[in-house]
């Protein structure tokens, strides 16, 4: 099949979080299995002296905005044979220290930057010699693709346009702006009415993907479910439950070559499931990298996330500030909302010999911190799918979650199924029962059989991208 994929940020490229993370392995899982895929985004600050190979092509973008016109350059690269990634080079728009804010605040022309991005991408999709069957969007950076796309069909000539796919990623996140942006993109009034892209009188890029797309998923089951309640739908699970073809939640997978633990450039000490020494010796490297004492029978936890409100952070400061009382360690690497990094910081001063706090964004560290830890503490109040948990299995740290979303769908609870448990899961979202989870873990910690039977059973999990391939060639042959 020959698709386009398009997306506001793309691992190694560019990343703020998950959804980098499924691109950029989704467009290598399909090439890979034989298809013909591209993958549109923007060309950000730094991605040329990163990528010495990308080389501008010999098109140039010239596309109306509102009253005038915004002129980019296409910029390419072949990471593997049947990928190119395409990157929108209009610095301008792209050329910051950020990708959607700075200092906390979101930039003030970001329905400008995206709603141009969204029109470079329909524009190659329709005029690319290879000719796209389908064009997979993803949030609302590129919700307004499939509107663009079957209004140049129905109105400007393009004949036999390609199928829609839009795969929310986080339904929290819709790109709501005030009417007057509807005008920068060109089109008739027709697109901007409650069963379309407006919402309360403003313009809602994810919506108009949700109604526009001609197939809509999401990146767990159980995320697909709950986004169709009004409890999670953020407003727009009426505008779901609508659908003809309801949302399919399809799990995201992990690019193992990349999250492993035998060959890793970022890991001092590689290891297996049938030889955990390494893992050991990993977590004296971190205690000693963070300056935490090197101590190999102190259970050590770990989180690795955006400091947002989402990710549960007031519950395990709430928890943390019970358990720390025992003898355990804590390290966090996060980025995001200053009172949280503040909150942590102090704690961090508090118990310097036991909280070990990072902040800002390290791909390395990540890995080592997976690698290092005995327990990963994940207790977000949503989450659409989570990949931080899966990595955790993969690396025999063993993941303490809530149950929504993705988290429930990959973790498996000794009440569940005690011979197959991987992890420890908590229903209520308060410190109390993730404290709870936290001394179920120590528990752990202190038999090592058992303690080896998670690690085991965890790490032969696999949420490879064969199932997430397949999955998403049958969501996009459902289109009649
Ligand atoms: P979300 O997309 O909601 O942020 P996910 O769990 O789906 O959450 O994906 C988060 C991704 O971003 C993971 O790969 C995680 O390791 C990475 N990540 C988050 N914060 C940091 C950070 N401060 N440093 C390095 N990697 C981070």
């Amino acid at each position: 099949m020959k698709i386009l994929l398009a997306s506001s940020e793309v691992h190694p490229y560019s990343k703020t979080g998950g959804l980098a993370d499924m691109i950029g392995a989704l467009g290598k899982a399909f090439a890979q299995a034989g298809h013909q895929v591209g993958i549109v985004t923007p060309l950000y600050r730094g991605i040329v002296e990163r990528f010495p190979g990308i080389r501008r092509l010999n098109w140039r973008i010239d596309l109306p905005l509102a009253t005038w016109r915004e002129q980019a350059e296409l910029w390419a690269l072949e990471p593997a044979r049947g990928l190119t990634i395409y990157f929108i080079h209009k610095p301008k728009y792209f050329d910051r220290g950020s990708l959607y804010h700075e200092h906390g605040k979101d930039y003030h022309d970001n329905s400008e930057r995206f709603i141009f991005f969204s029109k470079c991408v329909a524009h190659l999709a329709r005029y690319q010699p290879w000719r796209p069957e389908l064009i997979h969007v993803n949030d609302w950076q590129t919700g307004l693709v499939p509107a663009l796309i079957l209004h140049q069909s129905r109105k400007e000539g393009w004949g036999n346009p390609p199928r829609t796919c839009l795969t929310i990623h986080n339904l929290a996140y819709q790109g709501i702006f005030p009417r007057s942006a509807y005008a920068l993109l060109n089109l008739p009034g027709d697109y901007f009415h409650p069963e379309g892209a407006e919402y309360f009188g403003k313009l809602n890029c994810l919506k108009a993907g949700i109604v526009y797309a001609d197939v809509l998923t999401t990146v767990s089951p159980r995320y697909a479910r709950e986004i169709t309640t009004e409890e999670f739908g953020c407003g727009l699970d009426g505008v779901l439950r609508k659908r003809k073809l309801p949302v399919q939640g399809i799990l995201n997978g992990v690019d193992y070559d990349e999250w492993n633990t035998s060959e890793n450039p970022h890991l001092k000490h590689m290891y297996s499931i049938n030889d955990l020494a390494g893992k050991a010796t990993n977590k004296l490297a971190l205690q000693e990298e963070l300056g935490l004492p090197a101590k190999p029978d102190v259970p050590l936890f770990g989180t690795i996330t955006r400091l947002a409100e989402q990710k549960g952070m007031e519950i395990e400061m709430g928890a943390l500030e019970e358990m720390l009382q025992t003898d355990m360690q804590f390290i966090l690497l996060g980025s995001g909302d200053h009172g949280y990094e503040r909150a942590f910081q102090k704690m961090a001063v508090r118990f310097p010999d036991k909280v070990a706090v990072r902040t800002g964004y390290d791909q390395g560290l990540s890995h080592r911190i997976e690698a290092g830890c005995d327990f990963y503490i994940m207790p977000s109040k949503f989450e659409p799918c989570g990949l931080n948990q899966m990595y955790s299995l993969r690396y025999g740290t063993i993941p303490i979650v809530r149950t929504t979303g993705g988290l429930d769908d990959t973790v498996v609870d000794a009440t569940e199924d005690p011979l197959r448990a991987t992890g420890i899961k908590f229903v209520e979202f308060t410190s109390t029962a993730l404290a709870k989870a936290i001394r179920k873990a120590k528990v752990i910690y202190g038999n090592p059989h058992l303690l080896r039977h998670y690690q085991r059973n965890g790490m032969a999990t696999d949420f490879s991208w064969d199932r997430t391939v397949t999955a998403y060639l049958k969501a996009y042959r459902q289109i009649d």
